[in-house]
């Protein structure tokens, strides 16, 4: 990979959660602290455990960039409380509006948050894989819906399957305002449909869980261990 830094979104801070609610605004109240990780883009490190009662379904590391142009979100997160908690944060940060997010693909954990995304910026538009909008588009929008919502015990409730809006596929470079996103798919790795998202002018990648705490590639959504492998190496 020729990127100088690495952002891994799954390389997790393990973070006790006890006693997390919402608030009246209906984010998570626990207070999960915003990392800078350049002048630019910030990264909320989530808990290392499956979704829960107790963590709203919130096991990801959702991330934002500023850019001139508004905010860009990757992987907002598994549910609408885990979107609004990380509205909460942006604006804490900057009063820019949203005006995109990246999905790094289709497991629930990561895109179910695009719900908050959209009720609070209806013209932000999502991007994600051909194959994640796809499936997402064939039944696995509700099939997560349905999953995070039984797993956290109804605390998902409400959350609504809002997938990608527009395709991306590698090579493919969208600029932001002053910014530019460049687009790397390399075939079936963690999923056949993961996205990996570099940000040109902070030398930043998100690698979304194409790289995992001691795991590699999914059964599910066409993974393959090889072929992680082999994306991890390039
Ligand atoms: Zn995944």
């Amino acid at each position: 990979m020729r990127t100088a830094r690495f952002l891994s979104l799954t390389l997790f801070c393990l973070v006790a959660v006890v006693g997390v609610s919402v608030a009246a605004d209906g984010a998570i109240k626990k207070d999960y602290p915003v990392t800078k990780i350049t002048e630019r883009i910030y990264a909320i490190y989530g808990p290392y455990e499956l979704p829960t009662k107790q963590n709203y379904g919130f096991r990801n590391n959702p991330a934002f960039v500023v850019t001139s142009a508004g905010v860009i979100v990757i992987d907002p997160g598994g549910g609408k409380n885990v979107g609004e908690m990380v509205l909460k944060k942006i604006r804490a940060i900057t009063d820019k509006p949203v005006v995109a997010v990246f999905d790094t693909h289709s497991h629930g954990d990561h895109w179910l948050g695009n719900d908050a995304i959209k009720r609070a910026y209806p013209k932000a538009v999502i991007y994600g894989h051909p194959n994640m909008k796809a499936a997402l588009e064939a039944g696995e929008g509700e099939r997560w819906v349905k999953v995070v919502n039984r797993e956290t015990q109804g605390e998902t409730a409400g959350t609504v399957a809002v997938g990608p809006d527009k395709t991306v596929n590698h090579g493919e470079v969208i600029t932001i305002g002053d910014r530019q996103f460049r687009v790397h798919h390399y075939g079936s790795a963690h999923t056949d449909n993961d996205i990996l998202i570099e940000v040109v002018e902070d030398k930043v990648l998100f690698v979304g869980d194409v790289v995992r705490v001691k795991a590699l590639g999914m059964p599910d959504q066409g993974g393959s261990y090889k072929g992680n492998i082999a994306a991890i190496c390039r």
